[in-house]
């Protein structure tokens, strides 16, 4: 399995991120795409990458960060860690009508720049969109950018997604399935080869509230493979096939 987007960078990994590998290599977990956001700082991400060949970079901002004040700041930081070594993708950024509130037409101007970055970069994009699904869908399409798209746990409307799915647009589920009847839902809908797995650990587990670990990426396998009438192997391999081909070989 690839755990195609979480944060081994946070705090709460600290004490024990080598076990937390460790056991998620036990359990079937080959690579980590760490997101590493230039909003919290990006230098833990870098770290982790550079000592562990299994880690691998993403690089973004978390949407709800964007002021008027930093927008310039944020985007010359992304394109800066960009030019770093080893950087996979471009995310995550996105949208975000969560409770923090926001510029939501800040955030879309820069999710518009970071699409074309991406795009002119050829580096794939991992798009955060919290309860605005459509509206990053309809941007992203806008833009019409030949790099593949990930929407990493799209909480929008499944028909929505089936039809994103049509146009190439890849999903990433979290372990938070497992609680979710919209996510269930979603990947009753969704082909399997438009599935990816993420944990986005230390968030989105199976129980709320409580630290969520890449490992965590078996309980997605399972609840997917009881939904689609599959097996685990089934679904794993193709996640797998489906991961190495949206990060373009630079996994
Ligand atoms: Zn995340």
């Amino acid at each position: 399995m690839i755990d195609v987007h979480c944060h081994l960078d946070d705090s709460s990994f600290e004490a024990d991120l080598e076990d937390v590998i460790h056991d998620a290599k036990a359990k079937g977990v080959e690579k980590f795409v760490v997101s590493a956001l230039v909003d919290v700082g990006v230098e833990r991400a870098f770290e982790i990458a550079l000592t562990h060949s299994c880690v691998k970079l993403s690089v973004g901002a978390q949407p709800q960060s964007v002021t008027e004040e930093n927008y310039s700041e944020l985007l010359l930081n992304i394109e800066e860690a960009l030019k770093r070594h080893p950087v996979v993708a471009l995310g995550e950024v996105g949208l975000d009508r969560g409770r923090e509130g926001g510029d939501i037409t800040l955030q879309k101007k820069l999710l518009r720049e970071c699409v074309r970055l991406a795009d002119s970069k050829k580096l794939p994009l991992i798009v955060h969109s919290r309860g605005a699904g459509r509206e990053a869908i309809e941007l992203l399409l806008d833009e019409k950018p030949e790099i593949p798209i990930d929407m990493h746990a799209f909480d929008g409307r499944v028909s929505t997604a089936y039809e994103a799915s049509r146009k190439g647009v890849m999903f990433s589920i979290p372990p938070s399935i497992v609680r979710s009847d919209q996510k269930k839902a979603l990947i009753k809908r969704l082909p399997l080869n438009s599935i990816m797995l993420e944990s986005d650990s230390p968030a989105l587990g199976p129980q709320p509230g409580t630290r969520n670990v890449p490992s965590n990426l078996l309980a997605t396998l399972k609840v997917i493979a009881q939904e689609k009438n599959a097996t685990m192997q089934e679904v794993a391999e193709s996640a797998y096939k489906n991961s190495l081909s949206f990060f373009l070989g630079r996994l």
